[in-house]
């Protein structure tokens, strides 16, 4: 069977198709189609909106596919608020409860909300799927995701720490929890998702019980371009003196902080590269990345009860072994030992990377979003009794 996997960034849209058994398991080579449509809503790019950008994504998909038919679309949407506590099958009441949570995922939310109206007009038959990236942390407890503010921004405004990337957090989890003859329910582990974007998950019995993004994906860990957590006094200081205005400060925030904006350069490899060269201000981005990572695993290693596992993921987490290891270093004082060949393997499969000695064991585990949303759209249309 085929299904159509859709994430539809802010100027973005990202496609695959993929093929998954009746079963619910992938083939070999599972990546029937893929591509992007980018500069969406860009001046002079000639694709206005997430409407236009599916048209370009048939064509496409019409020339690879022929006759063979897709049975459901799966889409990530970024933002699920409170309501949505697992995948969902879409209705137009559905599309309307993303569109009311577009104040929490202003860029993210409409352009999806577009893309499944869009695909429920040209193919009104299509069963689709929505797979929240917040979803799986609606499982913390109320201590982990209140801010200490005034009640009424929570009652009324819905200000709390949500959290994100909880396709692969979920996803890495049981992989993780698999790996170890862990049964999931009675696992408890510290997750690092480490991609452009980062985050870490603290998992007791299988579940989130806390996590390092908070209302928007701007908190918590150092990232290629965003800051992580800082000082929220900076702000108002730079708006009162430096007269910052809201874009500013955002863009600041997001697109010009993190290992970027400490060195110059937002990609690991080539910071790692700089440091290893003597750059000093590139040496201190992983001084700051690796140092805060670590704060968050003994944190979090005690917000589990004692974690049995930490594993690392994504892009920075799959690959880079110099930075697994800096940050490995600074975990000694909770009897973390790793195999420094085990840690330089190069492998697409789950694997330990610690040593027999290891208080706790140290996992690397590929992430695939892309898999899980195929597979988590197959699962609820068929429980819906869509497909
Ligand atoms: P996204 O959040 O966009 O999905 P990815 O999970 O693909 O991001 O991760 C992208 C990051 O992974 C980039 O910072 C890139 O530098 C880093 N990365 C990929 N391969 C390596 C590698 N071999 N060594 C260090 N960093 C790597």
């Amino acid at each position: 069977m085929l299904i159509l996997v859709i994430n539809s960034g802010s100027s973005s849209l990202k496609y695959q198709v993929r093929e998954v058994n009746a079963d619910g398991t992938e083939p070999a080579d599972p990546v029937v189609a893929k591509g992007l449509v980018e500069r969406i809503g860009v001046p002079g790019s000639g694709i206005d909106n997430h409407v236009e950008a599916l048209e370009r994504v048939n064509e496409e998909l019409e020339e690879i596919l022929g006759d063979r038919q897709i049975a459901a679309a799966g889409h990530r949407v970024v933002h699920g608020g409170e309501r949505f506590k697992a995948p969902a099958l879409v209705t137009m009441e559905v599309i309307r409860a993303i569109e009311r949570l577009a104040p929490l995922a202003p860029l993210h939310n409409p352009a999806a909300a577009q893309g499944l109206r869009a695909i429920a007009d040209r193919w009104p038959d299509m069963p689709q799927v929505v797979v929240f990236d917040t979803s799986f942390h609606q499982t913390m407890p109320e201590e982990a995701w209140r801010y200490a503010l005034p009640d009424a921004l929570y009652t009324e405004n819905g200000i709390r720490r949500y959290g994100f990337h909880g396709t692969s957090h979920d996803l890495v989890t049981g992989i993780a929890a698999e790996t170890l003859g862990i049964d999931r329910d009675d696992f408890n582990a510290v997750i690092l998702h480490l991609g452009n974007g980062a985050s870490a998950t603290a998992i007791r019995g299988g579940r989130s019980v806390d996590t390092s993004m908070g209302y928007t994906p701007l908190a918590g860990l150092v990232m290629g371009t965003r800051s992580g957590d800082v000082d929220p006094s900076i702000i108002t200081h730079l708006i009162r003196n430096h007269h910052y205005d809201a874009e500013q400060m955002d863009r600041l925030l997001n697109n010009e902080s993190g290992l970027l904006g400490m060195s110059g350069n937002a990609d690991m490899r080539q910071v790692l590269d700089s440091a290893h060269a003597g750059h000093r201000r590139a040496r201190t981005a992983i001084k700051v990345a690796s140092y805060r990572l670590a704060k968050y695993v003994g944190g979090y290693h005690v917000a589990v009860g004692g974690a049995q596992a930490i594993v690392f993921t994504a892009g920075i987490g799959e690959n880079s072994a110099p930075f697994r290891a800096t940050v490995l270093d600074r975990l000694e004082p909770l009897g973390v030992e790793y195999d420094a060949e085990k840690n330089l393997e190069r492998s697409h499969a789950p694997r330990v990377i610690s040593t027999e000695e290891s208080a706790i064991p140290v996992l690397v585990v590929p992430t695939n979003e892309e898999m899980a949303i195929a597979q988590l759209t197959l699962k609820v249309a068929r429980q819906q009794g869509a497909l």
